[in-house]
């Protein structure tokens, strides 16, 4: 892999839809070459020679075919039946002009466990392969009968000795049974025939449901890929770098979005990869710049929610200082938080909505921020639906969020903003935007993740789950490492069917003070359209933590939510929801508090929905 990169593979499991759907988005992504996936193909029209001449028409290689299964048996008759299977599938390999099959370790009650007749039995299959020129990986499934372990098949082929024998290694396997691949090193590179990518997240259920519900892509999940793939190619693999995700999630998603989701998780694991093992790495694209915090938030707004969230700001401290040149957007600035309103911007959203449209993000280097972005093959906007001139290069997240590279400064983007006269002065003591808190879209959580990691070189948290009053919710915050931006995401654990009473997709942007009683109190006095917290919420907080008597005593007063981690304290408030879908959080972190306060979310999500019953007619739910 030193001198020339190594091949990129995706197994057409990974992917939603008929074999023509995984096919055009392997290959729109980019992908060198496929596993088959067997009921793919036996699910298609195409007979494998017809499958091969199309792939080959589309320049994509078949590295391997896969799975067959239970081939070794303690029952003669059988396995002379398993044997003649295996030779139909060899002249089907034949056709489809691939010379690799994947043999998975045997789950059947009749699976050989003595190591002698098990190696006999793979050598036997794997001489009627190589009389084809055709090669056998045996791969050790985590719930293998007796085979579960990767040193238990290397066992098995190392007694086999046969040429047309090898490995292949699966990383969920490996790690999910906390093998060590350090011992691969024991492995000659020439008996590793095939290596089989997934990550999944850390869960203690049963093995198989854990593989076949949760895999993810590289850089999604939990386990070390970079360290993983680092011992394979050091002990001497040469194949194709080739993913096998069974995800219930992207089983059902867009196949074409999966698959550059897939793309981006291998160059993501190349590129750490690279930095940890420059020996073994191809060169890294650029790094990414150093992100210093938000420049601004913009926010889509109409006729209706536009107003509603001029006055919320203005209530909330923030003064108008600016006002485009020539497109109907609002500069809102207090502190270093700077919010843009702006009424130009065509989405779908309904009226009356408003949203998070572009988050504008303090670079280092923009141009370089924007060069990474594309080399990850994030979406790459056309410069003309922005809110400001200045040439600010943008590129769509997974939720269509617009992300902007910035540097603000006099000849920046401000310059495109006319003084509207007004001072932004200390207003109710919001000094930044701390953090910004989006729902994703059921369907692109997980690829959101990896988006803000690899693109951006945000590091992901752990997940948290709490029970919202409508539903499980998962969130994770990708931040970055000084903390100057942070993101938070969140979505449902299942699809949302119709009854969705809370709001829809909320989003919010959560503002710092350093003296939040102080800032609540001025924004009671101004008006601020702030949501109250349940009585019982303090009651319970006051039994359940030990909060200073002098600072519950202000929490209880300004009608604040309380958190605290290993190092410090949170407080924070809300306001109303605005514009159907958008609200804003008040933070104050005290001795490095590290979260967001999510399980204080279910309390804010009854409280919102309780007042959106009272505050506006019940509205159709979007489907
Ligand atoms: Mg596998
Ligand atoms: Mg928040």
């Amino acid at each position: 892999m030193s001198a020339e990169r190594a091949r990129r593979t995706i197994a057409t499991v990974c992917l939603s839809g008929t074999l023509e759907d995984k096919l055009a988005a392997a290959l729109a992504a980019g992908f060198d070459g496929i596993e088959v996936f067997e009921p793919d193909l036996i699910a298609s029209p195409w007979a494998p020679k017809e499958l091969a001449a199309r792939c080959a028409d589309l320049g994509l290689s078949i590295d391997l075919y896969q799975p067959f299964r239970d081939l070794d048996s303690t029952d003669p008759d059988r396995f002379a039946r398993n044997l003649r299977r295996a030779e139909a599938k060899f002249q089907l390999m034949a056709e489809l002009g691939t010379d690799t099959v994947l043999v998975c370790s045997s789950v059947g009650p009749d699976a050989v466990d003595d190591p002698d007749q098990l190696a006999g039995q793979l050598a036997a299959a794997a001489a009627r392969a190589g009389e084809r020129g055709l090669r056998i990986a045996y791969e050790a499934l985590a719930w293998g009968r007796h085979v579960s372990t990767w040193d238990r098949s290397w066992d098995a082929v190392r007694r086999a000795d046969s040429p047309a024998l090898g490995l292949c290694l699966d990383s969920f396997h490996v790690l999910s049974r906390d093998g060590d691949p350090a011992g691969f090193a024991e492995i000659p590179g020439d008996k590793l025939f095939f290596l089989q990518l997934a990550d999944a997240p850390h869960m203690d259920m049963d093995v198989l449901q854990w593989s076949r519900h949760h895999r993810l892509f590289p850089g999604q999940g939990a386990f070390d890929l970079p360290g993983f793939l680092g011992h394979v190619l050091a002990a001497g693999y040469s194949g194709p770098l080739s993913l096998e995700v069974f995800n219930d999630v992207f089983r059902q998603a867009e196949p074409g979005r999966a698959a550059v989701d897939a793309m981006r998780s291998l160059l993501w694991l190349e590129e750490a990869l690279a930095l940890r093992r420059p020996d073994l790495g191809t060169t890294p694209p650029p790094t990414a710049p150093a992100l210093s915090g938000y420049a601004f938030a913009e926010l889509a707004v109409d006729g209706v929610s536009g107003p509603q969230l001029a006055d919320a700001l203005g209530a909330l401290g923030f003064a108008h200082t600016g006002q485009h040149r020539s497109k109907p957007v609002q500069l809102w600035e207090q502190g270093r938080a700077r919010v843009l309103l702006n009424a130009s911007v065509v989405r779908a959203a309904g009226p009356g909505v408003a949203e998070v449209a572009a988050l504008a993000l303090e670079s280092a280097d923009p141009a370089r921020s924007a060069a990474r972005a594309e080399a990850f093959r994030a979406p790459v906007l056309p410069r003309t639906r922005g809110a400001t001139e200045a040439d600010l290069s943008a590129v769509a997240a997974p939720d269509g969020t617009e992300i902007f590279f910035a540097r603000t400064g006099p000849d920046g983007w401000p310059a495109d903003f006319l003084p509207t006269g007004e001072e932004a002065g200390p207003g109710a003591g919001l000094t930044a935007v701390d953090h910004v808190a989006l729902t994703q879209p059921f369907d692109s959580f997980d690829e959101a993740g990896l988006f803000y990691r690899a693109v951006l070189g945000l590091e992901p948290e752990s997940v948290t789950e709490y029970a919202a009053p409508f539903g499980l919710v998962r969130s994770r915050a990708v931040t970055g490492p000084d903390r100057a931006v942070r993101l938070a995401l969140s979505v449902s654990l299942l699809r949302r069917g119709g009854w969705a009473p809370g709001v829809p997709a909320p989003q919010h942007v959560a503002f710092s003070t350093d003296d939040i009683v102080a800032t609540a109190r001025a924004l009671r006095a101004a008006g601020a359209p702030l949501l109250a917290v349940t009585g019982n919420y303090h009651d319970d907080l006051d039994a359940r933590l030990d909060v200073p008597p002098g600072l519950m005593a202000g929490v209880r007063e300004c009608g604040l939510f309380y958190d605290e981690d290993r190092r410090g304290r949170y407080l924070h408030l809300f306001t109303e929801v605005l514009g159907s879908r958008v609200f804003f959080e008040v933070v104050q972190r005290i001795a490095g508090y590290d979260g967001y306060g999510e399980g204080n979310a279910p309390v804010r999500m009854a409280a919102h929905r309780r007042l959106r019953t009272a505050l506006e007619p019940e509205r159709p739910t979007p489907s």
